[in-house]
């Protein structure tokens, strides 16, 4: 007999409940490679119900009525809630996406900070009196929310990814419905339900589950929707861009990214290896800031690749819980197969494979959808491997001659998420910081974010910013009050 899978259901309106059509999504956990929960598969009439709450919450006197300053106290008691159930939420992320517990769990201890954050920033939200050159007309401003925020997320870090979102559209005064991805919507789902023991009116935060071809549409082009914040691939969010501009809504996108890792010969070069590894090794290199593109100094490149080599074939691969666990599964069955493709193309490509290259055998590892930690030496700049996202643990070392020809490689690309520069130069990190084309540069460092400060993409990686004080803008919408002192109002055909 089939064990029955456990299911988790949509918050609406402050209910909780399944699809219309009745019908469920498994979700897999990528360590077993089999399903291990379902998620309801929800239809455009569960879109309209979701979008209906959060309309209604907006509007209702609950919540618009609510002082900034108690809505800024509503986040820090979610704040304090997220941390009690932090081991709880991480658990269910590793099950239901194969990431290691240690990065989730490190994840979710970190997440309250960012409700913390834009509760401290809810109250200060100031509009501004504005000097005009109109006698006796008194002009001042206000900073308004926008409405119902459609939030829309991958499922790589599903609760970190979705809270730089949703701490700032609250902490502006925006209501929420979450559409997180099919792959992984579970710890979603544990956490909407904390909004509401937290005190938030009900329909201020929704989820609805489901495939983003079915009630995608529906969602990003519901004219109750305001603004569509999305993360995800780079052609999935041109075309969410795309419908939301045909309905003219706000649209922010945290896109994909191939960002380059730069190793200079000067640089300290242990930490530089390391540097390498957690670019592209930890989260088994699903994390939008890879430092998939490793540039190193070509005076350095043997001695480099060896000890990288040799860092990479020390890491364990196994069950993603285990705290010795090094690297875990790939998410998906379909992105195993993506990134094997890769494989396959690196080496048609000319690359040379150094290391990896295929599945790993391993009882241990059991039917888990895993890839070698892979790494590819000789690879040309303008290689499919080395310009297009893989999203997994793969890596493409790419030899440069000097500070120039860094430069002009790091560049030579449609992305610019990120990059890292390894170097004992101060000069030369500030000349690379100011030039290279990316929304976030590390010098002697990779993967720190932080709630104080502003991340996104340039260039094919995005528009807008999360996290640090201005990501709160973009939630928030500008209107500009009149008020005559004059006496009367005379010529009533001339532009006053
Ligand atoms: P994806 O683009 O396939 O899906 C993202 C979300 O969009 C999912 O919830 C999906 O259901 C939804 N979606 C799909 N089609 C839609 C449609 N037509 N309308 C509305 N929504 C739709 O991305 P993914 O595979 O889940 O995640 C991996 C990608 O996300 C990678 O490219 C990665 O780089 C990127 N990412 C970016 C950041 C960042 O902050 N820049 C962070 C993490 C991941």
């Amino acid at each position: 007999m089939t064990e029955r899978l456990e299911q988790f259901r949509n918050v609406v309106g402050g209910k909780r409940v399944e699809s219309a059509g009745g019908q469920w999504i498994d979700s897999h956990d990528p360590y077993a490679g089999s399903a291990w929960a379902q998620v309801p598969r929800c239809t455009p009439d569960d879109v309209e119900a979701a979008v209906t709450a959060a309309r209604n919450a907006f509007e209702s006197p609950e919540w618009r009525d609510i002082t900034p300053s108690a809505r800024g106290k509503l986040l820090w008691k979610v704040a304090d809630l997220i941390e009690r159930d932090a081991e709880r939420l991480a658990r269910l992320e590793v099950r239901d996406n194969g990431k290691l517990f240690a990065e989730m769990h490190g994840q979710l201890r970190y997440i309250p900070e960012w409700y913390r954050y834009f509760g401290g920033l809810a109250d200060k939200i100031e509009g501004s009196v504005i000097p005009t050159d109109k006698a006796q007309i008194f002009n001042y401003t206000l900073r308004e929310p926008l409405g119902v925020v459609a939030a829309i997320t991958p499922w790589n870090s599903p609760l970190l990814l979705l809270t730089w979102k949703l701490a700032a559209a609250l902490a502006a005064g925006n209501t929420v419905v979450i559409k997180p991805s099919e792959h992984a919507s579970v710890s979603t789902l544990a956490f909407a339900e904390l909004f509401e023991e937290a005190g938030f009116p009900p329909g201020v935060v929704n989820t609805v589950t489901g495939f983003g071809a079915e009630i995608g549409d529906a969602l990003v082009t519901h004219p109750k929707v305001a603004k569509v914040a999305f993360t995800g691939g780079d052609a999935t969010g041109a075309s969410v861009a795309a419908k939301a501009g045909e309905h003219i809504k706000h649209v922010s996108l945290e896109l994909g990214g191939k960002s380059a890792n730069i190793v200079f010969d000067d640089a300290p070069i242990d930490d530089a290896v390391r540097g390498a590894i957690a670019g592209i090794f930890a989260a088994s290199g699903q994390t939008c800031i890879a430092g998939s593109r490793l540039l190193v100094q070509r005076s350095i490149q043997d001695e480099f690749v060896e000890k990288l080599v040799a860092f990479a074939r020390s890491a364990k691969l196994g069950n993603p819980m285990d705290e010795d666990t090094n690297v875990g599964p790939v998410t998906t069955r379909q992105q195993l197969d993506t990134v094997l493709k890769y494989i396959d193309i690196g080496r048609s490509e000319g690359a040379t494979c150094a290391l990896g290259g295929g599945r790993p055998e391993g009882t241990e590892l059991g039917d888990g959808w895993f890839v070698e930690p892979t790494i590819f030496t000789g690879v040309d700049n303008d290689m499919r491997i080395a310009q297009e996202e893989i999203f997994g643990p793969v890596l493409s070392v790419i030899p440069f001659d000097d500070e120039a020809d860094a430069l002009k490689k790091a560049n030579q690309i449609a992305y610019g998420l990120a990059a890292g520069v390894w170097t004992q130069s101060m000069p030369r990190a500030i000349r690379m910081a100011a030039r290279l084309e990316a929304g976030t540069v590390w010098v002697n460092t990779y993967r720190a974010v932080s709630y104080t400060s502003p991340f996104g993409g340039y260039k094919r990686s995005g528009l807008g910013r999360e996290s640090g004080q201005k990501a709160i803008e973009e939630y928030l919408q500008t209107k500009s009050v009149w008020i005559s002192c004059a006496d009367g109002f005379s010529n009533p055909f001339v532009l006053r």
